[in-house]
């Protein structure tokens, strides 16, 4: 099923749009230009561009190539090697004038240019056409990988993304945790209050889901009708159990009542699967069953926790 109400293309004026320029006055042209249509933040280095991008996805990046530290060329290349910010589209921002330097813009991976001194049309036309077609794509992809209901990754992405994780896990020897979230007597809570209101308390939840897991390479599935799975590359056991406690208290804050359970209100319990040291190659439907399990054992203790 796929919900076009549920799923929406992104309105332009959401659009983020990230400043990278070391000279604070151009930044601040550009950054007047733009801000009136979208979202803007402005930084002045290629770390510090690097480091918002690890806190949050920008729909486009205006990037200076001269830049001290990190050039303008390699902050893209960075990006376009880093698989959860590739679709991000660079346009170069450039005093360059030779062939040459513009050709190595086109091979960082950068989707177009503009000159320096800006023509201030010139950059809004730029912009608009960058960002309405990385909209369009977006959308594309969330229709093919995005369950209707929720908007959160559905099973077809599931196996192929883990496999990759649980190998540069590996490859890194770097943690990996997984959820397995079931909601507690939804059977029951469909039965009081309806399929719709069960429909919207799903929404709820996977809006939970979304906010709580922020950090870019997080994802969260629908698994099946109302059992999730989240997946958190380089996060720890302490770190998966600080998140799987946030995720309970927001759904608690949620407050959405729930006559049949104890609780009186829905609630979820939660498997953990984490890993530190990866010696052997763990199959992603084994690091799946042993969340599962944990599940398991938190329904048993009497659901609305988490079990590691
Ligand atoms: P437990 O605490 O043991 O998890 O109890 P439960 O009632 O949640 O048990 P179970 O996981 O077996 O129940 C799944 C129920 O979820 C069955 C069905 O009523 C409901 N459900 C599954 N998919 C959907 C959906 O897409 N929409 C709605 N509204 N309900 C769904
Ligand atoms: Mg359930
Ligand atoms: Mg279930």
């Amino acid at each position: 099923m796929i919900g076009k109400h549920y799923i929406q293309q992104g309105t332009l004026q959401e659009a983020l749009v990230l400043i990278v320029d070391d000279e604070p006055i151009n930044a601040m042209v550009v950054a007047d230009l733009l801000s009136n249509l979208y979202q803007t933040k402005v930084v002045h280095s290629g770390e510090e561009a690097l480091a918002f991008c690890r806190q949050q996805t920008p729909d486009l990046i205006l990037l200076d190539v001269m830049m001290p530290g990190i050039s303008g060329l390699e902050t893209c290349r960075a990006i376009k090697n880093n698989q959860s910010l590739q679709h991000i589209p660079v346009i170069f921002i450039t005093s360059v004038k030779s062939q040459n330097d513009e050709n190595k813009c086109w091979e960082a991976g950068g989707v177009d240019f503009v000159n320096k001194p800006v023509n201030g049309i010139t950059l809004l036309n730029r912009v608009k056409a960058h960002l309405t077609l990385k909209m369009q794509s977006d959308f594309l992809r969330r229709m093919s990988f995005t369950d209707g209901l929720t908007g959160l990754y559905n099973r077809h992405l599931l196996e192929e993304v883990l496999t990759k994780s649980i190998l540069q896990s590996k490859r890194t020897q770097s943690p990996l945790s997984l959820f397995m979230l079931d909601i507690d007597w939804f059977k029951l809570f469909n039965d009081s209050y309806g399929h719709l209101s069960g429909d919207q308390c799903l929404i709820a939840v996977s809006k939970v889901l979304k906010e709580v897991l922020h950090r870019p390479v997080d994802m969260s599935f629908r698994y099946g009708g109302e059992e999730f799975l989240c997946l958190l590359p380089d996060t720890d056991s302490l770190g998966a159990q600080h998140i799987a406690k946030t995720i309970l208290q927001k759904v608690a804050d949620l407050n959405i009542p729930h006559e049949s359970s104890p609780y009186g209100i829905v609630s979820l319990s939660i498997g953990i699967y984490s890993s530190t040291v990866h010696n052997e190659c763990f199959k992603a439907n084994e690091v799946i069953r042993s969340a599962d399990k944990a599940l398991y054992l938190a329904k048993q203790k009497g659901r609305n926790q988490f079990v590691c």
